[in-house]
């Protein structure tokens, strides 16, 4: 099988796996439990903890372990804005069209409490410009969300500058790193953000598990999405997923020198190479991309046929989850300007670390085939 959908979930790494199962047979104990071994526990979490601040230029104590992207976004956002004081009840929120759907279904939610949201559009290549996002802040907006990484295109956002922006109109600023961390340099001050999501299975660690970074969190009074017993400073309840953190954190330890290594292959450009018989259309801006990560548009290449006739070969992730007429094209592609049509003939590749030259050999034939 050759797996091409890492931007949905990277395979986990055999480096995560050791330490997930080391970590499930001996690091049993409730971390909030006062016995030498619950502060084992928590000493491991702690550790985990200081890593993904250092990466990311942040303190431990800004750091709250979720069960993921999806979460740590539900966090970023509604427990900051249903904190009144946090925002002097400000009921505006600026994001884009191009964000997870997780980020549409909380402002959606959020509507139904009075609040209105703007959506910025993208440039055609897919970029949300910090000019777009000052025309759409107004007096009243309480929070930006803009993503790092796009899912669907692996475009990267110009986050230092629309931070710079929020932290001159003193809004507060969100962004879902889900895709960019460990594969683009992260610092929260220099990118001038407040909040930021993170999640381990997009970086070779288990699924379940993320977190959120929220700037001087000891000195907000945070709203929690899940109320608990008081774990992960009460702004997460829940006993702490302590194996999985760990795992979490053998993947960040691990996943940036991996990754570099296979950015120095160059897989994208190979690709696109291979395929320069075809019309091939997909976005380019050097170095506004990341290298695992590309949308084609391959406009005469019959793709029903080459997925259908791969379905076991090949996992690829289309532009629309299947050309039947009910299946909504992707609002990313539709965003930037593609047809539906042009949407079914899309194909949003994102290659795994390890994939070999005969997995291009083969990806390629089949495409060709099928032109
Ligand atoms: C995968 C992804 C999410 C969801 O993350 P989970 O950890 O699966 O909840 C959110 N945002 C982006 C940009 C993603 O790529």
């Amino acid at each position: 099988m050759v797996y091409l959908d890492t931007a949905a979930s990277y395979p986990l790494l055999p480096e995560v796996k050791e330490v997930l199962i080391e970590a499930f047979d001996n690091l049993y104990a409730n971390s909030a439990s006062s016995h030498t071994l619950g502060e084992e526990v928590s000493h491991q979490i702690n550790k985990v903890r200081e890593l993904l601040a250092n990466e990311i230029g942040a303190y431990p104590s800004e750091i709250i372990f979720t069960s993921g992207a999806t979460e740590s976004n539900n966090i970023a956002i509604k427990s900051i804005l249903l904190t009144a004081a946090a925002t002097n009840n400000k009921k505006h929120i600026v994001t884009t069209q191009i964000e997870h759907k997780c980020i549409f279904a909380i402002t959606e939610y959020l509507v139904t409490l009075g609040y209105e949201i703007s959506y910025v559009k993208p440039n055609s290549d897919g970029l949300i410009t910090a000019q777009s996002v000052k025309d759409a802040i107004r007096p009243d907006t309480a929070l930006v969300s803009v993503m790092h990484v796009n899912n669907e295109l692996g475009t990267v956002n110009p986050i230092e500058e629309i931070g710079q922006l929020c932290f001159e109109n003193e809004i507060i600023f969100h962004s879902d790193a889900a895709q960019s961390f460990q594969k683009v340099e992260i610092d929260v001050d220099d990118l001038n953000v407040d909040v930021m999501s993170f999640s381990a299975h997009k970086i070779g660690g288990p699924k379940g598990i993320g977190a959120v970074y929220i700037r001087d969190l000891r000195h907000r009074e945070l709203t929690p999405v899940i109320h608990g017993a008081g774990q992960e400073g009460s702004v997460r309840g829940g006993t702490v997923a302590a194996p999985l953190i760990i795992g979490f954190g053998k993947a960040i330890e691990v996943f940036k020198s991996y990754y570099s290594d296979f950015s120095a292959n160059q897989i994208k450009r190979k690709f696109l190479e291979k395929l320069n018989f075809l019309d091939v259309q997909y976005i380019e801006n050097g170095i506004n991309t990341l290298p695992h990560c590309i949308s084609v548009t391959l406009p005469n290449v019959d793709t029903e046929t080459l997925v259908r006739g791969n379905e076991s070969e090949l996992c690829l992730a289309q532009g629309s989850a299947c050309s039947s007429k009910e299946v909504e094209p992707s609002h990313v592609l539709t965003s930037i300007g593609l047809s539906r049509e042009m949407a079914d003939k899309t194909f949003r590749i994102s290659f795994p670390l390890d994939f070999t030259n005969s997995d291009l050999e083969f990806l390629c034939n089949q495409i060709k085939r099928h032109s």
